[in-house]
């Protein structure tokens, strides 16, 4: 085991892994690296009702793809919390047995009950005194000690808790079991984690939690509570509301990169982050300059925008082999890998997600002979000029004759720029047509490299089918 700090990532596996949680694990897995210390990953799966195994295998894939893998010497685990009960039941007697804890046989009707009758919220303490023991239907309570609780914490500095204000939790429920506050701490303790990184929504339980660690004889560990994530309208980031799975981002071809790198800057920016001019930084950048203590205070806005334009920069950025490698998943089966392969170096910085990539070069990709889908609106742009049909025959007639060994993107990007001199248009202008009628739309990859990849016959093939069209538009108006 390593002598350095010990940290851990507690996940609750009842659902799909939240992008809170995975920018969570983040935090904890940069200083578990940085200091030469221990990322432990602790399942707390106690919740039989709610827990189903393929949570947490769904938490293991996530936490690898973005970076945190097992193989690591820095990660330890997983642990499964299930498997500690009996430690839990022991703590719990333990304080039981030095009078930090004591039995209460009162339900939750009659709690609920009295606090109306004496007009209090909460637990009144009505058992502290009366010495129960063990049994059926009694509830373990926490003798919460006069006074105040300070929690030092990393991001919001000493916060000062008022005894009075906290209730006498539970920790083990009438048949026994032991709740989260308690499972938590006492696996905190046996783990012998050092620092706890975790979101802002536990630190109400943090001074209960570190009243547990006091009466179970231990220091409490060096708390951070890291601000939530929220929406557009400044909400918290609901399972309900907004897309929080992060398999759902991997699975629209965000990159892994590019969703560590944003989410690690949520709050948080690098200090160099002025003196180099960017936000794009790499994982070792991150992991050496991120500090606890410069997380901003205020919620944190999880902008799917931003975290696209995040993307688009780092598909642009990748080596193409990397990118070939990446997007062979998002490909049709049947579509021919070399010809993706001279296309991409042309798309990589029009691409958002690589799930786009298919759309953008789709018209590359059909059987010889079989025409493209023309978009309405482009085609009657594009052959609105007087002199289209005038042009699209002279490239017909300039493409076709070229030599099929002179077929390249240069010759047929010069070729285009003698014929425009005849019409006194633009490169744009008179590209308008052409592209149309080869791939169907106005928009897409810069036309003359796709054209040298469709190929000469196919080319002029497609501009044929279009003058044939225009002429028959122009008969028929
Ligand atoms: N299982 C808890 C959760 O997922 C862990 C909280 C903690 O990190 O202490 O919210």
């Amino acid at each position: 085991m390593s002598s350095g700090p010990r940290f851990r990532f507690a996940p609750s596996p009842t659902g799909s892994f939240h992008v809170g949680g995975a920018r969570t694990a983040l935090h904890n897995w940069a200083l578990a690296r940085r200091l030469g210390g221990t990322f432990v990953l602790r399942i707390e799966d106690t919740d039989e009702a709610r827990n189903r195994p393929e949570w947490t295998e769904g938490i293991i894939d996530a936490l690898a793809w973005i970076g945190i893998s097992a193989d690591d010497p820095h990660f330890e685990g997983p642990h499964f919390q299930s498997g500690h009960a009996d430690a839990h039941v022991a703590a719990a007697q333990r304080l039981h047995e030095s009078g930090a804890a004591y039995y209460c046989d009162l339900t939750g009707q009659q709690v609920q009950d009295r606090a109306k009758e004496l007009g209090i919220t909460g637990y009144d303490g009505y058992s502290r005194d009366r010495g129960l023991e063990a049994g059926p239907g009694r509830v373990l309570r926490f003798r919460v000690p006069e006074g105040h609780t300070v929690v030092r914490d990393a991001v919001r500095g000493d916060v000062d808790f008022d005894n009075s204000t906290i209730e006498d939790f539970v920790l083990l429920r009438g048949n026994g079991t032991p709740m989260f506050l308690l499972a938590n701490v006492v696996d905190d303790i046996e783990m012998q984690i050092s620092d706890v990184v975790r979101a802002e929504e536990h630190l109400p339980n943090t001074p209960k939690q570190q009243m547990l660690w006091e009466a179970l004889g231990h220091d409490a560990p060096r708390w951070a509570h890291v601000p939530v994530l929220v929406n557009e309208q400044r909400k918290k980031l609901s399972k309900r509301r907004d897309k929080v799975a992060l398999e759902s981002y991997r699975d629209e071809g965000i990159l892994a990169d590019a969703m560590v790198n944003y989410l690690m800057t949520l709050g948080w920016t690098p200090p160099r982050s002025e003196e180099l001019g960017s936000e794009i930084f790499t994982w070792s950048e991150l992991e050496d300059e991120f500090r606890l203590e410069d997380v901003t205070l205020s919620p944190a806005f999880f902008d799917v925008k931003k975290l696209v334009a995040f993307n688009k920069q780092y598909i642009k950025n990748m080596p193409i082999a990397a990118f070939l490698d990446a997007v062979d998943s998002e490909l049709p089966d049947g579509w021919d890998r070399a010809r993706f392969a001279a296309i991409a170096p042309h798309i990589v910085e029009r691409l958002e997600r690589l799930g786009d990539a298919p759309g953008v070069v789709d018209f590359l990709f059909l059987p010889d002979g079989t025409d493209p889908e023309i978009d309405a609106a482009s085609w009657d742009k594009a052959t609105k000029p007087e002199w289209s049909a005038a042009l699209l025959s002279d490239v017909i007639e300039a493409y076709g004759s070229l030599d099929t060994d002179s077929w390249s993107t240069d010759v047929l990007k010069t070729t285009m720029e003698d014929l425009m001199g005849r019409y006194e248009i633009k490169l744009g202008k008179a590209q308008a047509l052409p592209r149309v009628a080869v791939t169907g739309r106005s928009v897409g990859p810069p036309l003359f490299e796709a054209l040298e990849v469709l190929g000469q016959a196919e080319t002029v093939r497609r501009l044929q089918v279009a003058a044939t069209i225009l002429r028959s538009d122009a008969a028929t108006d």
